[in-house]
């Protein structure tokens, strides 16, 4: 394919693999239509790229990729020439200069990779929502990927241990139960004298053993779910006859709907036999309340196929872009 675009943000860095170090380079495209895609370098071309906000990058001969949304990767065949003289160019330079509808965009990528040098905060939230089937169906948080969506979900357990002694210090999230009390951060001892607690909640949704997916939830999201700061939460907990396990039972029995922004990835590890694992872990970065009841009836899922490429069309038709994030 043939296409030339501005950029948006994101860096060169190192990714490592099992087999050899390889240089990954991501960064996000936009073209006049306002669709927003994530194109992929490697290696050399990934080392000399230096594409700034702005500018003109002409994608020849890219790969379309189809994990989640739509993604350009490159092959050897694959060329960016920067700023290149041709009519198109110029025009979507204007149409950039003139000022877009950032509103307007529509990121057809989902989610990046974990050594592009993109992050979460050049990314938009994609606003779809996806039942759990179809999370389970699609290739999102599968290899190197992270990926966002959105869910509306009830909570039908929790796992025990909600709660954990934190840094007093604000916006420090370190637990202070791992560090023998202190802070690894110099500059955070001595502690305050009033505890903090903040939370680290796994739970689940969905009622069939077979259909349930865990989830973990840090503060403050965490506070959303629960209805309470975790300080209180841990008061009650501490005193006996308090209202604490009634309150969580509560939260289960109420059926109440949350609206989830989920990120999910793939985490690795040993067990004791040294055979490798992998998992895919789910972790809520924010909440809000959705419906009280019934509201799997209303959420629209119209429209949402995971791994449908269907923007994969215009994706090819376009002959520019714009190259918003490096
Ligand atoms: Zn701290």
């Amino acid at each position: 394919m043939r296409s030339a675009s501005v950029a948006l943000d994101g860096s060169t860095q190192q990714a490592s693999t099992k087999q050899k170090s390889r240089m990954l380079c991501e960064v996000q495209v936009v073209d006049k239509e306002g669709h927003v895609v994530r194109v992929t370098m490697w290696n050399s071309r990934a080392k000399i790229f230096s594409g700034k906000h702005g500018q003109v990058l002409h994608v020849m001969n890219s790969v379309v990729e189809h994990r989640g949304g739509v993604t350009l990767n490159s092959s050897e065949k694959t060329e960016f020439p920067l700023n290149p003289k041709i009519e198109e160019a110029d025009e979507l330079k204007q149409w950039f200069t003139d000022g877009f509808d950032e509103a307007a965009l529509k990121h057809i990528s989902c989610g990046y990779s974990k050594e592009g040098g993109l992050t979460s905060t050049t990314l938009e939230e994609l606003p779809k929502v996806l039942t759990k089937a179809q999370v389970r169906a699609s290739r999102l948080g599968h290899g190197d990927c992270i990926d966002y969506f959105n869910m509306v979900e009830n909570i039908s357990g929790f796992q025990e241990g909600i709660m954990y002694q934190s840094c007093g210090f604000q916006g420090c999230r370190e637990s202070l139960e791992k560090h023998k009390g202190d802070c690894p951060v110099k500059e955070h001892t001595p502690q305050p004298d009033e505890k903090q607690y903040k939370y680290k909640i796994g739970f689940t949704t969905g009622e069939d053993e077979n259909k349930v997916m865990l989830l973990t939830v840090f503060s403050p999201a965490g506070t959303m779910i629960i209805g309470a700061p975790a300080t209180e939460m841990y008061k009650m907990e501490a005193t006996p006859n308090t209202q604490y396990m009634k309150k969580l039972e509560e939260i289960i029995t109420s059926g109440t709907f949350h609206k989830l922004l989920v990120r999910v990835s793939t985490r690795h590890w040993m067990d004791v036999n040294n055979w490798e694992h992998c998992e895919l872990q789910y972790h809520v970065v924010s909440a809000w309340p959705a419906w009280d009841t019934g509201a799997s009836e209303e959420v629209d899922t119209s429209g949402v196929g995971v791994d449908e490429p269907a923007d994969v069309n215009n994706v090819n038709k376009h002959a520019g872009w714009l190259l918003l994030d490096v």
